[in-house]
């Protein structure tokens, strides 16, 4: 029996919690999926690790019962939307996002009141509600193609992240492409400067870039106009898990959520991996304990549903998001 408030520090105690944790799982016909930026020892026993796209498209396609989703609200909710068939829970009702929470369903419907012909384009990083009154889902590893696939004469309004919104309209030079000033506070801290200061400290190292990061903003045209031949990437999480393994450089530098250092650390012992920022860190994935999935596998909580017809809406959106990859 382990008390929920005591963090489980002894390793005993750490093993004999992951143990019960894969038997309830096996027991409930469970999966557990995590986020990237989820602390180490929930990535390590998840049954799969990856980004918003790759863990929704693991919840479409897995055949259990119950997904126990170890990520942010939002997250959770998109599984759910998917998988109406199935139990989904989250261990922490609390663990929220700050971007999602950037926009409200009454400031989109104004927006687009404002420009009615206008196509939705929302992160994935947002509410069922919000994704409801959307066209399109996009996470920022498929917004260029989603974008790129609506046609050029369509204006289209981009939410709710600045910064992404701002790295694809630099790469499509789109004019009629309005973005929402919304942004994650984890991404917004890293002042422009730690990129030049990065690459000073690290001359050797690729520099792997989050296009949610508002240190990326005075970078945009350098960035595009080397096309890719710099040591500076932009890229998804899984972009980035993809780029650590192929490039032939040993030392990277990464710019987004701390989280993301363990299974690149993981997936590549032989590589060095620094943090832009050691203070990158998003305290609502952080939220998500050992013992707070313990206790969720145990007492069944806390569900995550969606109203039917919010559900309804938000699918094709999301359909549209996993299917443009
Ligand atoms: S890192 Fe930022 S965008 Fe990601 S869940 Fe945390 S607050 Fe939201």
């Amino acid at each position: 029996m382990f008390n929920l408030e005591t963090p489980c520090s002894d390793t005993v105690a750490a093993a004999t919690m992951a143990s019960e944790i894969y038997e309830m799982a096996r027991k409930r016909d469970a999966v557990i999926l995590a986020h990237n930026y989820q602390i180490p020892e929930i990535q390590d026993l998840a049954d799969y690790v990856g980004d918003s796209l790759g863990l929704s498209q693991q919840a479409a396609a897995s055949s259990a019962k119950l997904i126990v989703f170890c990520g942010v609200h939002f997250m959770a909710e998109t599984a759910a939307i998917l998988c109406p068939d199935k139990r989904v829970l989250i261990p922490d009702l609390d663990a929220g996002c700050s971007l999602a929470a950037s926009i409200n369903i009454e400031q989109l419907r104004n927006w687009k009141a404002e420009h009615p012909n206008a196509v939705v384009v929302s992160y994935v990083n947002t509410t069922a509600e919000i994704k409801a009154e959307s066209d399109y889902c996009c996470t920022s590893g498929n917004a260029l193609k989603i974008v790129q696939s609506i046609p050029e004469d369509k204006e289209i309004l981009f939410l709710p992240d600045q910064f992404l919104g701002s790295w694809v309209q630099k790469l499509t030079a789109r004019k009629n492409m309005h973005i929402w000033m919304g942004e994650c506070h984890v991404h917004a801290m890293v002042p422009p400067k730690r990129i030049d200061e990065s690459l000073a400290e690290h001359p050797q190292a690729e520099l792997l870039i989050h296009p949610e990061c508002g240190c990326l903003t005075p970078y945009l045209d350098r960035v595009v106009r080397q096309n890719g031949s710099s040591n500076l990437k932009v890229t998804s999480t899984e972009g980035m898990i993809r780029r650590a393994s192929e490039s032939s450089a040993s030392e990277f530098v990464v710019a987004t959520e701390i989280g993301i250092l363990h299974r690149l650390k993981k997936e590549n012992p032989s590589k060095t991996f620094y943090p832009i920022e050691s203070e990158m860190s998003c305290r609502y994935m952080k939220m998500i304990t050992m013992e707070k999935l313990h206790r969720a596998l145990k007492e069944d909580v806390f569900h995550v549903t969606v109203e039917e017809e919010i559900a309804r809406k938000a699918r094709t959106a999301i359909d549209r998001m996993v299917s443009i990859y």
